[in-house]
């Protein structure tokens, strides 16, 4: 069942990743200029969220050096999870005591480039990707208010300086795959990249589901509103 799932993302991805690039022309021919490049590694410090699919897709693909980075990454958000019920007060821990994405490289790039998650490839910045780390809640209302007047606002996700389509797609994209797994396994499955690595890596949860055994059960994770996962069963 998850062949067919895996599959059916990466699909997705493909479709995504063209997308992008027409977006991004489009953007260009127009005067503006796309700031990501290789090596440029912000908005890996954001907090990525993910399918458990992409998150099964990916995890058979990482070197022991990578799952134990991921299993010490996990462990301190789950102990951030337990001491925040606030979302904005869980992101700015993660940012500022956990830091950036496990996958980065020594060079700040994506160690797993081809099975980076949708959340990863639909990120476009139309501005210094300074702002892609920016904690905004330091900002005084006047320096929003000058951050928003550079924003080519028929382009972005407003206010983000992301451009919007690629962004509309894969939340489109991640509703089909989460449509997906509902068919197959009765539940949907979403969180952030390294927790559900994580999960995946020591619980093998993928197997498990398709035992049908339940997904709380497995991560042991009690708390009503976690940050780390979002499991819907219909
Ligand atoms: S998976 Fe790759 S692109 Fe995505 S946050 Fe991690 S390092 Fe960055």
């Amino acid at each position: 069942m998850w062949t067919a799932l895996i599959e059916h993302a990466q699909q997705k991805h493909r479709f995504l990743d063209q997308l992008c690039t027409l977006c991004s022309g489009e953007f260009v021919g127009k005067g503006g200029t796309i700031h990501c490049k290789r090596g440029c590694s912000g908005c890996c410090s954001l907090n990525v969220r993910c399918t458990l699919t992409e998150a099964v897709a990916l995890a058979p693909h990482l070197n022991d050096n990578q799952i134990e980075a991921i299993h010490l990454h996990a462990e301190k958000l789950k102990q951030i999870d337990r001491d925040n019920n606030d979302l904005k007060n869980f992101l700015k821990a993660s940012r500022e005591q956990v830091g950036p994405c496990p996958l980065l490289d020594a060079d700040g790039a994506c160690s797993v480039y081809a099975y980076r998650p949708l959340a990863c490839r639909a990120l476009l910045s139309t501005m210094d990707p300074h702002y892609c780390t920016l904690d905004f809640s330091t900002l005084s209302s006047e320096e929003k208010q000058a951050f928003m007047a550079q924003l080519d606002q028929e382009s972005v996700n407003f206010p983000t300086h992301y451009l919007a389509m690629p962004q509309q797609i894969a939340q489109a994209a991640e509703m089909e795959c989460l449509e997906k797994m509902k068919q197959a396994f009765g539940v949907t499955v979403t969180g952030n990249l390294p927790y559900l690595l994580d999960l995946e890596l020591t619980l093998k949860v993928s197997e498990k589901l398709a035992e049908n055994r339940r997904i709380q059960e497995l991560t042991g994770n009690t708390k009503s509103e976690s940050f780390l996962i979002g499991v819907d069963i219909p």
